[in-house]
């Protein structure tokens, strides 16, 4: 815990007002968006500028204290749960759009920006920002840095870290630094930016991120088709991709996903479909709709009972509701939910979507999954209610055996959540033992103190012999510091 010196300190440095300290003020920063992660901060520090960050990880340094970065908290692998009675650090307060430069097709912002916000304002400028997590409307641009974060759009046009140009970033010891450029061509010295993004607050923290910027789609055309089962569903993707026709969104639903956001929002989908497919084709306004038709065309060669295509942007936005919802549908089914995130090749996504549909009945649990069709990265989620001991030991034995399927499949344990405390057990079990070590290296190097976001992504020291992995259920001790 803090002292009570460390506290004027704090409030010194950002300003009384932006230091929480009182119990009931933290609860809400006791977990992110993932279940079963919970720890209370020892405090919560908001700095106004770069140079309050500096100052404020200098004083962590001298004062031997942690600091777990958090944007909104949306997070899906735990990566801003505060470990080892950390403190917060939130960068809501730097939530400027500094430039929107339409010479260079970049935007500089501040980290705090909310994602949506800052599609708002370059598409007000006929400027395209394509990076759209189903959180869009509640993360942080600097949160989806740090998780280098996908969305609906990575299959055309890929992910966060494409889109990243340059960082202003307080290194963990305190140091200010700019790496990157506004040219489109720059390779003086390592890429550092590259190293930074997905580096889940452990390597420095965002303070500006300079991003490219796209011309703004001329039109959009949007279709959902419906599949008696999830294979029809992959042999229609596998058709279009061959077609080849890259689509800006490819995304699917199983059959209990689609039951549950049919019973959450009731827009009228056939609940005894096995699978549907959104997919959105964008660009000049005869590509979009040609590409759009021969989906369609395909969707029906390879059984689709439905093909519904959107004849405005409004009825777009009604389509693609339904995968937006899938989440929220299925959390509210059962008390806990536990969202997975392995990535497939995309040629294996039907194997991966029967593992998962095998494991679901030798564990007993619900598992709907969703997610990125065309990227073969997938979401099965586990409905559990975690006071129920066994479902938690079953969902844990599920859990591992999801990522050890996908590994198998040649995938791998995360397409865009990150490690964070949740898969950090995995990755040092499965991770190449050189690069691991390298991982650990480049971390010390940087972070000698261990300062910043200790324990995420790896142990701070290595996992001893026999030790067992920490799965999402055995953090559950971590609720004693939640409970009142
Ligand atoms: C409903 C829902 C849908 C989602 N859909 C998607 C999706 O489609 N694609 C996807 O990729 N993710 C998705 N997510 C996960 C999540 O929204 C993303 O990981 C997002 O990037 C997190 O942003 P945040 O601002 O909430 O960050 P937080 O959760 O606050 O933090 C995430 C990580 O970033 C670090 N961090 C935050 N700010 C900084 C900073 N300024 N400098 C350094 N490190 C920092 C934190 O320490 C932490 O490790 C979804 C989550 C929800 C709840």
């Amino acid at each position: 815990m803090l002292n009570s010196s460390q506290l004027q300190q704090l409030q010194k440095l950002v300003g009384t007002q932006h230091v929480l300290h009182e119990r009931d003020d933290l609860w809400v920063y006791g977990h992110d968006g993932t279940a079963l992660m919970r720890h209370l901060p020892s405090a919560v520090v908001a700095p106004g500028s770069a140079q309050e960050v500096a100052a404020v990880i200098q004083f962590a340094n001298q004062e031997g204290l942690k600091l777990v970065p958090r944007g909104s908290g949306t997070g899906l692998s735990g990566g801003s749960v505060a470990l080892e009675q950390a403190v917060v650090l939130s960068m809501l307060r730097l939530n400027r759009i500094l430039e929107i430069d339409r010479a260079n097709m970049t935007a500089s912002v501040e980290p705090g920006v909310i994602t949506a916000q800052l599609h708002a304002a370059v598409e007000a400028q006929g400027l395209f920002y394509p990076p759209d997590p189903g959180s869009m409307k509640i993360c942080t641009v600097g949160g989806n840095v740090a998780e280098n974060a996908g969305g609906l759009r990575g299959l055309k046009y890929g992910v966060t870290r494409d889109y990243v140009m340059g960082l202003e970033v307080v290194l963990p010891e305190g140091q200010l630094m700019w790496t990157g450029s506004k040219c489109p061509k720059d390779v003086a010295g390592y890429d550092l930016k590259q190293l930074l993004v997905g580096s889940e607050g452990t390597l420095g923290i965002f303070t500006r991120i300079l991003v490219k910027l796209l011309p703004k789609p001329k039109a959009k055309r949007t279709l959902l088709a419906v599949f008696p089962t999830m294979e029809a569903a992959a042999a229609t993707v596998a058709a279009i991709i061959a077609a080849p026709i890259i689509p800006a969104t490819l995304e699917f639903l199983d059959q209990i996903t689609l039951r549950c956001v049919e019973d959450y929002a009731h827009i009228g989908l056939p609940t005894d479909a096995g699978a549907i497919l959104l997919m959105e084709s964008d660009g000049h306004p005869e590509v979009a709709r040609s590409e759009a038709e021969e989906m369609g065309e395909l969707a029906r060669k390879h059984g689709a009972t439905q093909v519904t295509m959107a004849q405005s942007d409004e009825e777009g936005v009604q389509l693609a509701a339904a995968r937006r919802m899938a989440f929220p549908a299925l959390a509210r089914v059962r008390p806990t939910t536990v969202l997975e995130d392995v990535s497939v090749p995309r040629s294996r996504l039907v194997e991966m979507v029967q593992a998962v549909r095998r494991i679901a009945e030798s564990s007993g649990l619900m598992i709907g999954t969703f997610g990125h069709a065309g990227d073969g990265n997938l979401h099965p989620t586990i409905l559990l209610d975690e006071r129920d001991g066994d479902e938690v030991r079953r969902m844990e034995g599920a859990f591992e055996q999801i990522c050890q399927s996908a590994l198998e499949l040649g995938g791998t344990l995360t397409g865009e959540h990150g490690v964070g405390l949740l898969k950090r057990d995995f990755l040092e079990r499965f991770s190449d033992p050189a690069a691991l070590e390298t991982m650990r290296r480049f971390r010390s190097v940087m972070d000698p103190r261990q300062v910043l976001n200790p324990g995420k992504m790896f142990h701070n020291r290595p996992r001893r012999e026999g030790q067992l992995p920490v799965h999402p259920g055995q953090c559950e001790p971590l609720l004693e510091g939640l409970r009142p």
